[in-house]
């Protein structure tokens, strides 16, 4: 189909008073990046709409690709024709034909902007109906209750079709609130929590732990996989990669066994936090989920948590395993996830983690090792990458059944 542009609705932006612009401009520039690769590609944004004028760009990618952009309610294709009556008419029976479903009712409705064009809105709507009804075998006409609704709107410029309303990913446009670090292990949870967190507008950037050579190189790679896969969220994603094998092994060494996941946890968090300071984050994002584990437990991340007072944002915390692997399905995320290969968490999981540590008790077997100089070496030597999508593959399975 040949479509002319996009015409894009704001989701909650437009419950924004005086930031509205602000958000805006977010959105148009998170839409522009996305579509660096098309340079013809024109976008226009007013208050309340936002055009993508397609100049020959090839209209499918461009939604598939705006199906992945937070901040967007809906979008529709729109068909441009000139006031030809003849070329208004083949081009709504087209539109019909692509949106046709067995027993479907439609409603023609016209808008005339430009008065002095030939046909009043009645006669439009007539020469326009009684064109298609004949050519579509079962298609009736209901003014009530259309199922599917042809806008045509008449301008000087020329005639827009359009009958067609995808939904759009929803939320907040990626940074229009703030940044903040992704805890990602190679698990179902954390990817899903970093979806959810994106999705209201937060910009991430990721932060892995691992232990060679007791994780493998195949874990780590499983793990830029995952950022790259929900890169297409926010256009790129960073993702910080730990060495923790000394820390792991000092942690063996020097707490007792039952609490050296309690402190394992600590020193991951501190860690993470040195990062979010050095990149100017303002919060740290988990894919923790109360009481799925002996680390999850109330106790356990009163624990854990006396180690930073920045926010932590847990978007599962009250969400069970088969809800989080329905989102993981949805955006794709689930088949890279449950790949066998060992995390650092695993590998050093003591039989019988104590569920209810003492803050205490983890304070005081951690004092008698200098944590401080391990953890600034650690940061010292973490390793960025930035990721990015692998354009062609993007997006077939993302938000099915989300949107
Ligand atoms: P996930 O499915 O994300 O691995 P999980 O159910 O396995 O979560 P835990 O292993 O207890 O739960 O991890 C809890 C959270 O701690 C994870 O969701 C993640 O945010 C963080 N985390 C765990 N391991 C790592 C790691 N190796 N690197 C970075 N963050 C981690
Ligand atoms: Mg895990």
């Amino acid at each position: 189909m040949n479509y002319e542009r996009i015409l894009i609705r704001y989701g909650e932006i437009s419950t924004k008073g005086r930031n509205r612009n602000q958000f805006v401009s977010k959105l148009k520039g998170n839409i522009v990046r996305l579509f660096k690769d098309m340079p013809n590609l024109h976008v226009q944004s007013t208050r309340d709409r936002m055009h993508i004028l397609l100049n020959g760009e090839n209209g499918e990618e461009v939604m598939k690709r705006l199906r992945t952009v937070f901040g967007i309610q809906s979008f529709s294709p729109v068909i441009k024709t000139t006031q030809s009556l003849e070329e208004i008419q083949l081009a709504a029976l087209e539109l019909m034909k692509k949106a046709y479903q067995e027993g479907c009712t439609f409603k023609v409705s016209v808008k005339r902007a430009d008065k002095s064009f030939s046909y009043d809105t009645n006669e439009l709507n007539h020469l326009v109906g009684g064109f298609i009804l004949p050519k579509i075998e079962g298609l009736t006409v209901n003014v009530k209750q259309p199922d599917i609704k042809l806008h045509i709107e008449i301008r000087k410029e020329g005639v827009y079709l359009s009958n067609e309303v995808i939904e759009g990913a929803g939320g907040m446009p990626v940074g229009t609130s703030g940044k903040a670090m992704l805890m990602l292990s190679g698990g179902l949870d954390s990817p899903v929590a970093g979806y959810m967190t994106m999705k209201r507008g937060v910009e991430l950037e990721a932060v892995h732990f691992h232990s060679p050579p007791f994780t493998s190189e195949r874990a780590k790679e499983k793990v830029v996989e995952l950022a790259r896969q929900l890169s297409p969220f926010s256009g790129s994603i960073k993702l910080h990669i730990v060495p923790f094998t000394e820390i792991q092994q000092t942690i063996h060494a020097q707490v007792p066994e039952n609490y050296t996941m309690t402190s394992t946890r600590r020193m991951m968090l501190m860690i993470t936090d040195e990062i979010r300071k050095q990149q100017n984050g303002l919060a740290i994002v988990t894919g923790e989920s109360l009481g799925q584990v002996a680390s999850q437990t109330l106790d356990s991340m009163f624990a854990i948590n006396d180690v930073t007072s920045t926010p932590i944002i847990r978007p599962l915390v009250t969400f069970d395993k088969t809800e989080i692997i329905n989102i993981a399905q949805d955006i794709g995320t689930y088949e890279t996830s449950i790949l066998p290969y060992e995390d650092c968490c695993t590998i050093f999981t003591p039989p019988s983690p104590k569920t209810k540590p003492k803050k205490e008790k983890v304070e005081y077997y951690e004092s008698f090792v200098d944590f401080a100089t391990l953890i600034s070496e650690a940061v010292k030597e973490t390793e960025t990458v930035t990721l990015s999508v692998k354009r062609n593959d993007v997006t077939e399975n993302v938000l099915n059944d989300l949107l």
